[in-house]
């Protein structure tokens, strides 16, 4: 997929960490940073950086096909519920043995390739999640 790589540079505060609104009238977060509380309309709000660890809520695998290729490759799409409370969708990367995925399962995020525009083109970087296992091996 190409980017504009205006509004990539725009937006990358959103692309390389976790911003959280957290409402200071009746204390809810939420996903993503939004100038007012989407649970009670206040204003009063502040954006706070997740830590990026959390559980997998659920998930789904699709499969693609890599140009020229006629193999098929898993790409795994999950919620997760970060530590501070709030979900997120994001693709869930080095899944050694994709039987290995269940909800509940520790992930932690961690910065990897999104795109790039073409083999000697920019590459585009952005937030993905991996099981915290892979972390402590
Ligand atoms: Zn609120």
């Amino acid at each position: 997929m190409k980017h504009s790589i205006s509004i990539f540079w725009r937006d990358r505060e959103n692309h390389y960490k976790l911003l959280i609104t957290k409402c200071r009238n009746c204390g809810k977060s939420s996903y993503p940073k939004l100038k007012r509380c989407p649970y009670c309309g206040s204003t009063n709000v502040e954006v706070v950086e997740s830590k990026g660890r959390g559980t997998l809520v659920n998930y789904t695998i699709t499969y693609f096909r890599v140009d020229g290729s006629e193999a098929m490759l898993p790409k795994v799409i999950g919620l997760v519920k970060l530590d501070e409370g709030v979900k997120v969708p994001a693709e869930i990367v080095d899944v050694p043995d994709l039987s290995s995925l269940k909800p509940g399962l520790e992930v932690e995020a961690v910065l990897r390739k999104y795109s790039s525009d073409d083999p000697h083109g920019l590459i585009y970087y952005g937030l993905k999640f991996i099981p915290s296992i892979i972390k402590k091996q």
